[in-house]
């Protein structure tokens, strides 16, 4: 006789929101074979193997990082991006699907590939860096010698599953630019490269003289490319009368996307807060985790997304820039959703609320009144960070 027990998972009574179907609201979800087996108002506890209540929390889509760092490489040379270990700093923030925003360029890839992302236990995509080093060698960011559109393209078009588009940074952030340094041959190696292998690109570019932020996202950016580290400091995306540039409004309307990409030098409350207030919030929420900014002010995913809760972001919203929005700007909507049949990516939190603090790259304090907590990560229906042991037996119970 066939088992009642249907479904191998069952999140009981949570607040599910998964934007990518409007959903928001209360309800049951089941697991089954590592995927979304059923979403609904209610699920019978005798037809879940596990059944596990989760009242009062929060039930999401895996997150996802957008961008992060994540290609560890020894030995560490002096210009080298220090990374964060994945498996270590991604599930206790509640993501499930990090990715890596360039810190490799082709040079280092199938070493990263066969080193870390096939090791981890968090799902690791990643953008290629335009440079033959990437971050781990920045010094290759900052000679053109260095940028090979041709090559890029090939490696990320080998590796369809894991490679997400281009990446360039760090190319000279100061003038002058020369006959060897031109204003725009980064930008424009990397969109030669995402054009020859059809993925976007990811920009963090300095705006400088003979470089505007005006021409980068109207005369160089394709709809689909990512602006990263938009409320930096040095991005003029407040007019001087502390207005939203229009051109911003413009790109965005032509299809211009804008990721956080937070940093330990990117973010500025004296910009993000005015752009919210004008209703300007990034597309993407990300990290940009590395080893300067996890002991903060970055520190986290649900960290960075607490900022934009208590800075009157609706909370449908945070997890949209989270979840479904970043899947669809990396060309993965099969992530980011709990639709039936996709992969069981599971985020879980709880959101408290009361003040709090928090910082940004200036040294600044906003005065905080939400908080978010991860309680629980899953990747394809297995746990990859419990710390309250959801579904386990009580430590005295028989065995
Ligand atoms: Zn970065």
């Amino acid at each position: 006789m066939a088992s009642a027990e249907t479904f191998d998972l069952i999140l009981k009574n949570g607040l599910i929101i998964d934007p990518a179907n409007a959903r928001s609201g209360p309800g049951d979800l089941a697991v089954r074979d590592g995927r979304i087996a059923a979403v609904q108002g209610s699920i019978p506890d005798a037809k879940g193997k596990t059944v596990i209540d989760v009242s009062g929390c929060i039930v999401t889509p895996g997150l996802i990082d957008m961008h992060c760092h994540i290609c560890q490489k020894l030995p560490v040379s002096s210009d080298t991006l220090r990374c964060v270990d994945a498996d270590a700093h991604m599930p206790q923030q509640g993501v499930t699907t990090a990715v890596d925003a360039g810190t490799c360029g082709w040079r280092d890839f199938f070493n990263f590939k066969e080193e870390v992302i096939d090791k981890a236990k968090v799902r690791i995509l990643a953008f290629v860096n335009i440079a033959a080093g990437g971050m781990l060698s920045m010094e290759t960011e900052r000679e053109p010698a260095n940028f090979h559109s041709r090559i890029a393209a090939e490696l990320a078009a080998a590796f369809p599953d894991i490679a997400v588009g281009i990446k360039t940074a760090h190319y000279r952030p100061e003038p002058p630019f020369t006959e060897h340094y031109p204003a725009w041959t980064s930008v424009d190696k990397a969109l030669e490269a995402a054009e020859l292998c059809g993925l976007p690109a990811m920009f963090d570019v300095w705006p400088a003289p003979g470089r505007s932020y005006e021409d980068l996202l109207l005369k160089k950016m394709r709809p689909g490319d990512i602006h990263t580290h938009v409320f930096a400091r040095h991005i003029p995306v407040l007019e001087a009368d502390g207005h939203i540039a229009p051109y911003v409004l413009e790109a965005r309307e032509k299809g211009i996307l804008f990721d956080l990409g937070h940093g330990a030098g990117s973010f500025s409350f004296r910009n993000a807060i005015p752009a919210g207030r004008q209703g300007f919030f990034p597309d993407t929420i990300s990290t940009d985790l590395y080893t300067d900014n996890i002991a903060g002010p970055a520190i986290g995913l649900t960290h960075v997304m607490s900022k934009f809760l208590s800075m009157g972001l609706p909370l449908d919203d945070v997890i949209a820039r989270t979840t479904v929005k970043p899947a669809a700007a990396i060309g993965h909507p099969e992530l980011g959703t709990l639709n039936t049949g996709s992969c069981a990516d599971i985020t879980v939190l709880k959101l408290h609320e009361g003040s709090c603090g928090y910082t940004d790259s200036e040294g600044k304090r906003f005065s905080g009144n939400k908080k978010l907590e991860c309680i629980a990560a899953i990747r394809e229906g297995r746990f990859l960070y419990n710390p309250g042991g959801l579904g386990l037996p009580q430590w005295d119970e028989p065995r």
